[in-house]
């Protein structure tokens, strides 16, 4: 594992993601490069790695900024547009990332090519799972994504969530309303309006803590079917489910 995972903020409500080992580190979705930049000067890092899940600028834009700085290997799908990639991957391979082993899952639904980033306690997944929520589908199919939570799912239960995004709170307001009785759910909204009301993170979540309360990962829960049903779920398949629930979502 790494010595540290540090959250840099950026934008409204990104996040990247900062590794640290034995003095070096990488990044994950650098979109902007000044808090980047900033907070490895301040901890007196040498980047040597750069992670990008997908090809948006929020998530992308600061890589040429830092290439102009350190020589870093930059691994990001092949089949996006990404700046600078110079190790291009698919998903299935093990990466090392300042000497430690990663295993490079393909994750597609908000993009083609949306890859996720695994070590034994840690995920990466960019804009594929958000605390009680999920990426849109601006390029993939509901199959897809349903597919790639699903692999998602398969992770252990103490994997902590690192997502792109602080979109916790809006997604817990949809959440609640395919699952208004359900306890988890509502202890989580209260947990989050407080970590939320002091400005603190919402960010990382644990995987036993998204199975049991984000709609998204609960396709196969009586409840969410039935909510689903009322929401033009055309049966009680798991992609049926899954669909339903995401457009409804889009008009939330
Ligand atoms: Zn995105």
């Amino acid at each position: 594992m790494f010595e540290k995972i540090l959250l840099i903020p950026a934008f409204k409500d990104n996040y990247i993601w900062l590794l640290v080992r034995d003095g070096r580190a990488a990044v994950v979705d650098p979109g902007d490069p000044l808090p980047v930049m900033e907070r490895l000067e301040a901890l007196g890092l040498q980047l040597e790695t750069i992670l990008i899940t997908h090809h948006h600028a929020d998530h992308q834009g600061g890589i040429a900024a830092l290439l102009e700085h350190w020589q870093a290997d930059v691994f990001g799908p092949g089949i996006e547009s990404i700046t600078g990639c110079n190790r291009p991957l698919c998903g299935g391979e093990t990466i090392t990332v300042l000497g430690q082993p990663v295993s490079v899952m393909a994750v597609p639904g908000h993009t083609l090519g949306h890859l996720a980033f695994y070590v034994p306690g840690a995920l990466f997944c960019g804009d594929t799972l958000f605390g009680a929520g999920c990426g849109r589908l601006f390029e993939g199919t509901p199959a897809q994504m349903s597919h790639s939570l699903a692999q998602i799912a398969a992770l252990p239960d103490d994997t902590l969530v690192y997502c792109a995004h602080e979109y916790t709170e809006a997604n817990l307001r949809f959440a609640i309303a395919v699952e208004p009785l359900n306890a988890a759910l509502q202890d989580r909204v209260k947990r989050v309006a407080e970590l939320r009301a002091t400005g603190t993170s919402s960010v990382p979540s644990t995987l036993s803590e998204e199975k049991a309360t984000n709609p998204f990962l609960r396709s196969g829960e009586p409840a969410v079917i039935a909510a689903a049903l009322e929401h033009a779920a055309v049966d009680r398949s798991k992609v049926a489910v899954f669909t339903a629930i995401r457009q409804w979502r889009n008009s939330f």
